[in-house]
């Protein structure tokens, strides 16, 4: 798929976006809440079936053609309602969550841009900055984005036949395994992590004795604390399916004058992962005036997008419910973006379509030349 030699494979940008379930945030319990609703349900079915045939018997003689139906709708909303509780609590079980959404227990609770935290999915796409062509996308239940990035990568690789020469994510995406999964399919990352502006920050600042304000000397094997001093290889602490975390220990920590901001402890302890040169080396990248420069690149390729095809739809939640359902309809959602892409430049003349559609294109170009004139009418 390389839609129309609208995508150049130059640098891929990589992102996420909360998707709002079709689920309301109050439909959300923890196990003790289903619990509780559940026996009220329960109780409430059977003072019904009870008050019912109470009725029915005095009914039955006054009316002999009375209608219950009233009743029988009541109690199949209940017994229904009882399913979904019992679903919610499978969920809950299975997945191991502390809390689940009744109407879509697939969807998570997840804080969107406006630090809204509401039933969602998370909606990953990765777009080409030629022509903003959303690449690749997926949905997950996850409310980061780390564990995101591998599958997009692989996604982009499956749809394209290959991968672009670079690549950009925020720091959301920041993780040994990203960086080093990057590496492997020499994909050229630039991808910020969360301390990168501590790290540039003024040496002043609050954050001076941060880990990241250490620097870590490779011939020495030791690490610079922010007041010169060395802290060396200390202790060694082993970690299941990971290498071991390297401890440094400051050696001069009892007569340092800022001890007591720096560290709580009777000397500063750092840790060092063996992946560490992998982060160093992307903060390297990030601070010259070129990673600056390709990085900028993710903001104005993928960040728009979302924007676009959210207003598409003109509504804040998914239609559907459940994660395939959301999936098959997210990727509608991108691929009406594309198409809209495709059809903007076919129009415009700039991309041709193969022959067949060529009588199609002949008719569509006047009419789309039409609208075009009477928008820029209307704007003026
Ligand atoms: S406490 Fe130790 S590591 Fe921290 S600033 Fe002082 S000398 Fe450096």
């Amino acid at each position: 798929m390389r839609l129309f030699s609208m995508v150049g494979l130059g640098h891929i940008a990589f992102d996420g976006t909360k998707l709002k379930a079709n689920a309301s945030v109050r439909q959300t319990r923890d196990r003790d809440g289903l619990e509780k609703e559940i026996e009220r349900i329960k109780e409430q079915m059977g003072e019904m079936i009870q008050t019912s045939a109470k009725i029915d018997e005095l009914e039955d003689q006054i009316y002999p053609d009375g209608d219950d139906s009233e009743v029988v709708e009541e109690l199949r909303k209940k017994e229904y309602r009882l399913k979904k509780l019992h679903e919610a609590i499978e969920v809950l079980e299975r997945e191991k969550l502390e809390k689940v959404n009744v109407t879509d227990p697939e969807s998570r609770l997840m804080k969107d841009s406006r630090k809204v935290i509401q039933p969602g999915y998370n909606g990953q796409i990765a777009v080409d900055d030629k022509e903003q062509v959303i690449v690749a996308a997926d949905v997950s239940q996850n409310a980061t984005d780390h564990a995101e990035f591998k599958p997009l990568v692989d996604q982009v690789e499956r749809n394209l036949g290959a991968l672009p020469k670079e690549g950009s994510a925020d720091a959301g995406y920041s993780s040994y395994d990203n960086l080093g999964y990057s590496e492997v399919k020499g994909l050229d990352v630039y991808i910020p992590d969360n301390f990168l502006e501590v790290l540039d920050e003024k040496e002043e600042g609050e954050k001076r004795y941060h880990k990241s304000n250490f620097r870590y000397d490779e011939m020495r094997d030791t690490y610079i604390c922010p007041e010169g001093e060395e802290l060396k290889r200390w202790a060694e602490r082993k970690r299941e399916g990971k290498s071991p975390l390297i401890l440094y220990r400051g050696e001069s920590c009892g007569e340092c004058a800022v001890r007591e901001r720096c560290t709580t402890g009777e000397a500063r302890t750092v840790s060092r992962d063996g992946r560490e040169p992998l982060l160093e080396a992307m903060r390297e990248k990030l601070r010259g005036e070129e990673g600056k420069r390709i990085y900028k690149k993710r903001g104005y390729t993928v960040e728009p997008i979302f924007g676009q095809i959210k207003w598409d739809r003109r509504k804040p939640s998914m239609d559907l419910r459940g994660s395939v359902k959301v999936r098959g309809e997210f990727s509608l959602m991108c691929l009406v973006h594309n198409v809209k892409k495709i059809v903007k430049k076919v129009l415009e003349g700039t991309v041709s379509l193969p022959g067949k559609y060529s009588k199609l294109i002949e008719e569509a170009i006047p009419r789309y030349r039409q609208e075009q004139l009477a928008l820029v009418g209307a704007e003026m």
